[in-house]
């Protein structure tokens, strides 16, 4: 069971197929593990392999049941809660680090998105 199991539906899951694989239903062999396909797990299998990674992604449920077929999927490089907050409990540099990898996350986003069009 996944959160795409639970009683609320998000507007993508009434009208969007999502994508479905095979059960794993034997040993295999790969470079590298994912688990959990929802937006991160996907994500960094897919680097890992335009890397040239072997890699096997497996989730307990639906691909992108998770929290990632409730999003309203804006992208943005914001922080919920604000900069500042983080700035209050983490000081200046890393409230910095976290806005340019957020903006950095975006843009890759974005490249992916561009090239497989
Ligand atoms: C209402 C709502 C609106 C949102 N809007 C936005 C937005 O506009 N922009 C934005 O950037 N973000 C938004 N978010 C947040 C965003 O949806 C999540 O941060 C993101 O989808 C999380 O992705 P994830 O891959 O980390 O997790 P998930 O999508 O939850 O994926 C995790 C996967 O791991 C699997 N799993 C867990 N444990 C195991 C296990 N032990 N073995 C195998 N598989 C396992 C689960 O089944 C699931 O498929 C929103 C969230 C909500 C709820």
């Amino acid at each position: 069971m996944n959160v795409s199991d639970e009683a609320t539906k998000s507007f993508w899951m009434k009208d969007t197929e999502l994508p479905s694989a095979p059960q794993l239903e034997q040993d295999v062999r790969c470079d590298v593990a994912v688990v959990g396909a929802g937006m991160a797990g996907v994500s960094i299998a897919y680097e890992l392999a335009l890397a040239g990674q072997s890699v096997v992604l497996v989730d307990r449920g639906r691909l992108l049941g998770g929290m990632t077929c409730r999003t309203t999927a804006h992208l943005a490089p914001i922080c919920d809660d604000g900069l500042s907050e983080l700035v209050k409990i983490r000081g200046e540099d890393l409230a910095r680090g976290f806005q340019e990898s957020q903006q950095a996350a975006v843009d890759r986003i974005e490249e992916h998105v561009s090239d497989l069009e």
